[in-house]
């Protein structure tokens, strides 16, 4: 997306890869990868994972620079904005006691102005808010009551309540555990730790492997073929999938390889449902809507796009149009960071802006991640929603 947006050749998977290649060979410092030259390059890869499955030998750039950030700094001062960006969960968490507040501060102009100079974010992107509670705060009050209610169960999840749904867009969660109680779904909650995404996408190794390790460890016996582990934020859930595997060694590599085997997105896991008879059209209304989607960049690399489109399908009179827009141009913190905003904005009008834009005002968009749906709403002004609200506001 770099490339496509900037047209430079330096922003090219090629570029990165030889560039890599090269300076790990030949630089002469003891740490191979103190390199400002590389550092330069491998900046404006957004980490979304494009080249994993469009590079017919499906290098992970986004990995390499996980790696790259993590040697990198073992030589080099961290900026403090990289502290902030991976406290987010903990920082959010404590927003959430102070919600008033703290939406307040992010909504003055002077105020989240001297927040965003003091992080090294740009002034034109807005600031999320939290919620006034917590999805998990949430999930405690009221699961046993859902569960209860269920007279017959169609199955069991556990369900991961991941750090950006959890304090700033509970209401998602919430529509999500009452779509799948709804549906006949009964739902665990395990007291699991952050997904480590952020501490992955700035090269802090050692914690990501911590929380995977946590992770891992206290989910290997509650998730099984018939209790499989659901998540609603892609970036967040497909960690198990794609980076704890790398992350771990030996007997714990391979107990994060058989968890993996039961991780779903929320998507995936209605969709499967759905295809086994367990759900059906009948359980939604017969309106007609017009939904234009955007898949997020990691769930497009390494779930793609179909599950989505299914869900999104169920109810009779549905229409699902994907927007063919590549990453967003977000990328997680990406398009935050003052340096970076500018392109982050140019990609977002490669495709994605301009289809939204275009949209009748009556359709809806839909994008399955926290990112994506900040960025559109920053881009356009307006609001895209999570798929899983969109069927839980069909339910009949
Ligand atoms: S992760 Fe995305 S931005 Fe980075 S090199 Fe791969 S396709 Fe390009």
């Amino acid at each position: 997306p770099s490339y496509q947006a900037s047209k430079d050749e330096r922003n090219t998977t090629r570029a990165r890869a030889n560039m890599l290649r090269e300076i790990l060979n030949n630089n002469p410092h003891r740490n191979k990868f103190n390199s400002k030259e590389l550092y330069d390059v491998l900046d404006l890869c957004l980490s979304c994972k494009g080249c994993k499955t469009e590079c017919p030998s499906g290098v992970d750039v986004a990995k390499l620079k996980s790696e790259f950030l993590y040697q990198y700094y073992q030589t080099n001062r961290r900026p403090l904005r990289m502290y902030a960006i991976t406290a987010f969960g903990k920082t959010q968490k404590l927003a959430s006691h102070f919600s008033i507040l703290y939406n307040y501060m992010v909504s003055s102009a002077i105020l989240s102005s001297a927040i965003k100079k003091a992080i090294g974010f740009s002034l034109y992107r807005s600031l999320p808010k939290v919620h006034g509670t917590s999805w998990m705060k949430w999930l405690r009050k009221n699961i046993h009551q859902l569960n209860a209610s269920l007279d017959q169960k169609k199955g069991e999840v556990v369900i991961f309540v991941d750090e950006f749904t959890n304090y700033n867009e509970a209401h998602i969660g919430i529509k999500t555990t009452l779509l799948l109680n709804e549906l006949g779904y009964r739902i665990h909650i395990v007291k699991h730790t952050e997904s480590g995404r952020a501490h992955l996408s700035k090269g802090f190794l050692k914690t990501a492997r911590k929380l995977a390790r946590h992770n891992v460890n206290l989910l290997k016996s509650a998730i099984n073929h018939s209790i499989p582990l659901i998540g609603i934020e892609p970036s967040a859930i497909l960690s198990f999938r794609d980076e704890y595997p790398d992350l771990l060694r030996e007997k714990e590599k391979k107990e994060a390889l058989s968890l993996a085997e039961n991780v779903f997105t929320i998507e995936e896991f209605i969709a499967s449902e759905f295809k086994q008879g367990k759900i059906t059209a009948d359980q939604f209304i017969d309106l007609e809507a017009t939904i234009h989607y955007h898949g997020h960049c990691q769930q497009k690399a390494i779930v793609g796009t179909d599950p989505a489109r299914t869900i999104l399908q169920i109810p009779r009179n549905f229409t699902v149009k994907e927007i063919k827009s590549g990453c967003c141009g977000m990328a997680g913190s990406f398009g935050y960071e003052k340096e970076h905003f500018d392109l982050s904005m140019k990609i977002g009008e490669l495709v994605l802006f301009p289809a939204v834009r275009n949209a009748n005002m009556e359709d809806i968009i839909s994008a399955s991640g926290t990112s994506c749906r900040h960025h559109i709403k920053d881009g356009t002004g307006k609001i895209a929603v999570h798929p899983v609200e969109i069927l839980y506001d069909a339910l009949l």
